[in-house]
């Protein structure tokens, strides 16, 4: 064996794994900025590596995309804004705030200084749209299925470490087969697409809506007690009764039938998602267009 592969063989026995806890004071910024794919992450790690080099006394990143805004410091008088785009891609806006003005040579070493965010942050937007589309139903843009599989899962510890309620809501359009069967399977999906913007439209901000398979669909409802599952279902059920869809020139009306669970402290996550599908057949079975609360 020459001296040459003997190294070599050497060399694959190392492995070097950086931790979590690694020290960014010893990177430079766009080695810094290579450690992450989260904004937030990001946008702090840009404002202290820059400190020394442009003082400011706080940041705010916004990004409509992702309908994000992160913030952080003391907010005062004199500010810059970028506007950061490449390629086409917006990136985002980011604004820089101190008590005294910024002079021409700031802002000129600060354009410098933010070519190097630019790529970690089309990175990122790349992979947040790619995750963004592997979570959402492509037809009525709600989440998704693989979705619901994730987060059911977090928002159940969650719930059991705060002591907190976890209700689900299980809905499925009445004889929704027949409005296929009757108008075709395009009318069939634009009742998906307005039935996901009314159930939307009675949902608070924290509660999420996923379709779970044809034409069902499951709201999970962090924070919220049968009691309250079971009004919201009841808004939600009396939203599709009173709506109305123009197709050509029909009108058609919809129902659907819904079922609640609440978390209890035995539940798997096969039992609490159980009762939510029973409960909505038996709604179905009492005669449609009705909420059920599991027993
Ligand atoms: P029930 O009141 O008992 O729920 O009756 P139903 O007709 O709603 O239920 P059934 O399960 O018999 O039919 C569901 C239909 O949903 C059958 C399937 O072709 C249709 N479907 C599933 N996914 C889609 C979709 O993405 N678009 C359209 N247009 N139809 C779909
Ligand atoms: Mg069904
Ligand atoms: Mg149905």
């Amino acid at each position: 064996m020459n001296r040459k592969s003997a190294n070599l063989a050497i060399i694959s026995n190392n492995t070097f794994e950086a931790t979590k806890a690694v020290n960014l004071h010893n990177y430079d910024i766009s080695s810094a900025l290579q450690t992450t794919l989260e904004f937030n992450e990001l946008i702090a790690i840009f404002s202290t590596k820059i400190a020394n080099k442009i003082p400011h006394s706080a940041f705010i990143y916004t990004n409509t995309e992702f309908d994000l805004e992160v913030k952080s410091g003391v907010f005062t008088r004199h500010s810059c804004n970028y506007a950061l785009k490449v390629e086409q891609q917006q990136l985002g806006e980011l604004k820089l705030m101190r008590n005294h003005r910024f002079s021409d040579s700031d802002l000129r070493l600060l354009e410098t200084l933010l070519c190097c965010l630019i790529y970690p942050l089309k990175n990122a937007t790349l992979f947040h749209q790619a995750l963004k589309k592997a979570y959402t139903d492509p037809l009525t843009q709600t989440h998704n299925r693989t979705s619901f599989d994730d987060s059911i899962k977090r928002e159940m510890s969650l719930a059991i470490r705060n002591t907190q309620s976890l209700s689900l809501i299980f809905l499925d359009i009445d004889h929704f087969k027949a409005i296929n069967d009757t108008y075709g399977h395009e009318c069939g999906d634009t009742t998906l697409v307005l039935s996901a913007k009314w159930i939307k439209e009675s949902l608070r901000d924290s509660d999420i809506v996923f379709r779970y398979g044809g034409e069902e669909f499951v709201m999970l409802l962090s924070g919220t007690d049968a009691s309250g599952a079971e009004l919201l279902a009841e808004r939600i059920r009396a939203s599709i009764e009173n709506h109305t869809i123009a197709y050509g020139m029909e009108i058609l009306k919809i129902t659907a039938s819904l079922g609640v669970s609440t978390l209890r402290e035995n539940d798997t996550l096969k039992s609490f998602v159980q009762r939510a599908d029973k409960a909505m057949y038996i709604a179905k079975n009492k005669g449609r267009n009705q909420v059920v609360v599991a027993k």
